[in-house]
């Protein structure tokens, strides 16, 4: 395999909400994690900002005991959030720029470790997030310098990753996946040329650190117990963070062995606690539930699309690796689940989806220059083969060159032309007055809807020469499509500015088009003239203009430790 004539990396970076990891395709066409500078195959999302320096991983972690202050961790739970600011030496910092620490970290160690420039990434975000969130994880990829390929969910890479094992029987997969953070459960068709996203469901504050909070607040009610005061010793924030520290220990420990010592000191004090895994399954019981919640109502959704049943139940994420997680789930569904590579299927699979992107970009270029019909996307070539547009022949020839001009072999070649389809996890809709003169939000985007979706929907002006219409856009979690407002959240406004002159009562025509990644585009069209209104978005919740730019600058100018 001719290694000079490979096709230049793509990277898959899972930025976890306790650790990250980056991934790329090897020239086998195999997927491999890329270990950090500490030589650990995942990093902890923690990142310190020491006095000159920012550092990022397990010394980051470490530091947390010392220095809480100066220490932020869970970072992914800010994204999209208007109201997080971090402050340090009088610099503020929005979650999208300390995300991007923590990309650089990733790309830094990747860089030494492969001698290569890491440029083009993926990055992967739980199915459940919404479209400020993407977008935030979007801007910290390009805070971070990256050209971000697409953002794709969680899930459908860990799918991706899965399906790439063995690809010969079509089946249909449950994958629970339950991170630092995060919870999603998604319904797969995985099938030889596809993979595709029928249900998502799931709760983006509900993730291993919850089952670590109630060890803490466990052990604090034993502390207090022991040493009879009723003092709140998690106000004191050296005793909170040797805590959660010592809970997450505690909770792996109890993954392996029945039971774990644990130590708590505090003003002087030291109380030493033997948690017993029957007891940490005893006060975590409600937060699986909910999971399992979550995994009914969305079996529910899914049998509205007609699946009715599923092959495999697999699980990904590290808390994955909790044995009542398995247990409840036989109980639940008679079947046994499968743990698969949980701390390493998302980014392997982004990686995979990211170089699946840049063989398509060659296949479609070759493809187009060979036959001088030009073609956008890898989804189109089977319709322009029915269509008699192209043929099967001229397919192969562009396989076999592309083979040839990478490297790769022909199989895996053809298997990048793998189809991904996925679905929103929210509905998207307006606020318009009912028939009672109500504020209501209309949906016009349902979730669970495949993506690439249009929407059409008209507007009404409201007085002769009207020189404006602010739309207020709205994101909710529910199927229906009317919608108290209190129930929706406001993610964008949209301004659209009118042309001079137009009656009342003209239909202004608007295009919601949700995208493959679950970005919002909007256009809109007066009927009269069909004139293109210009639509100005805004929305406070993601970071932009100036702001933008000077993360990029402050972060371009700084190396990550
Ligand atoms: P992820 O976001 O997929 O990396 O998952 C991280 C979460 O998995 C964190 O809450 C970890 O504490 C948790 N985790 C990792 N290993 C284990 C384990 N052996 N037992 C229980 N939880 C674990």
């Amino acid at each position: 395999m001719a290694k000079q004539a490979q096709a230049k990396h793509i990277f898959g970076i899972d930025l976890g909400t306790t650790y990250s990891s980056i991934a790329y395709v090897d020239e086998f066409g195999k997927a491999v994690i890329i270990p950090n500078a500490e030589n650990e195959r995942v990093t902890p999302s923690v990142v310190f900002f020491d006095e000159e320096n920012i550092v990022v991983g397990d010394v980051a972690k470490e530091s947390s005991k010392l220095y809480p202050d100066d220490v932020v961790c869970f970072i992914k739970r800010a994204m999209g959030e208007p109201n997080f600011i971090f402050i340090h030496h009088s610099e503020q910092y929005r979650a999208e720029e300390i995300s991007a620490y923590i990309l650089k970290k990733l790309a830094q160690d990747a860089e030494k470790y492969l001698g290569e420039k890491v440029m083009d990434v993926v990055i992967t975000c739980p199915a459940y997030f919404g479209i400020n969130e993407r977008e935030a994880t979007r801007k910290a990829g390009e805070i971070a310098g990256f050209n971000v390929r697409q953002i794709i969910n969680e899930p459908t890479a860990a799918a991706i990753a899965y399906g790439s094992l063995d690809s010969s029987e079509d089946r249909v997969v449950l994958v629970y996946d339950l991170g630092g953070g995060t919870f999603d459960i998604t319904m797969i068709d995985i099938r030889k040329d596809s993979v595709e996203v029928i249900c998502t469901g799931g709760d983006h504050h509900l993730g291993g650190k919850d089952w670590d909070d109630r060890i803490v607040a466990y052990l604090v009610e034993r502390f207090q117990a022991e040493t009879k005061t009723d003092e709140d010793i998690l106000d004191d924030p050296d005793t909170w963070q040797d805590l959660q520290l010592s809970a997450e220990k505690a909770k792996k420990i109890l993954s392996q062995r029945p039971k774990t010592p644990i130590s708590v000191t505090h003003g002087g004090e030291r109380v030493k606690i033997l948690l017993e895994r029957e007891k940490f399954e005893e006060i975590t019981e409600d937060l699986l539930e909910r999971t399992i919640e979550f995994t009914r109502d969305m079996l529910q959704e899914a049998k509205k699309k007609g699946y009715n049943r599923f092959d495999e139940f697999i699980l990904v994420g590290g808390a994955t690796r909790m044995p009542h997680i398995t247990q409840r789930i036989e109980k639940e569904f008679s079947i046994t689940p499968k743990i698969f590579d949980p701390d390493e299927a998302v980014a392997k699979g982004a990686a995979i989806y990211g170089w699946k992107l840049t063989l398509n970009d060659k296949l479609i270029q070759r493809i187009t220059t060979q036959t001088k019909q030009p073609i956008r996307q890898i989804e189109e070539i089977s319709e322009m083969i029915e269509g008699e547009v192209i043929t099967v022949e001229d397919v192969k020839e562009a396989v076999q060159h592309v083979a040839d001009e990478t490297g790769y072999t022909l199989p895996s070649v053809e298997s990048s032309m793998l189809r991904v389809k996925n679905v929103t996890s929210k509905s998207f809709g307006i606020v318009a007055h009912n028939p009672s003169n109500m504020e209501i939000v209309f949906n016009i985007v349902l979730r669970n809807t495949t993506v690439p979706i249009a929407r059409k929907q008209n507007f009404y002006t409201a007085v002769d020469n009207q020189k404006s219409v602010l739309i207020r856009i709205m994101e909710s979690e529910t199927s229906r499509v009317e919608v108290p407002v209190h129930n929706a959240v406001e993610i964008k406004t949209a301004v659209l500015n009118l042309p001079p002159n137009l009656p009342a009562d003209l239909p202004i025509e608007i295009t919601f088009v949700l995208n493959e990644e679950g970005r919002l585009h909007i256009t809109a069209t007066e009927t009269k003239e069909s004139r293109q209104v210009e639509v100005v978005v805004d929305t406070a919740s993601v970071i932009q203009g100036e702001e933008f730019e000077k993360a990029k600058a402050r972060s371009q100018a700084l190396t990550v430790h």
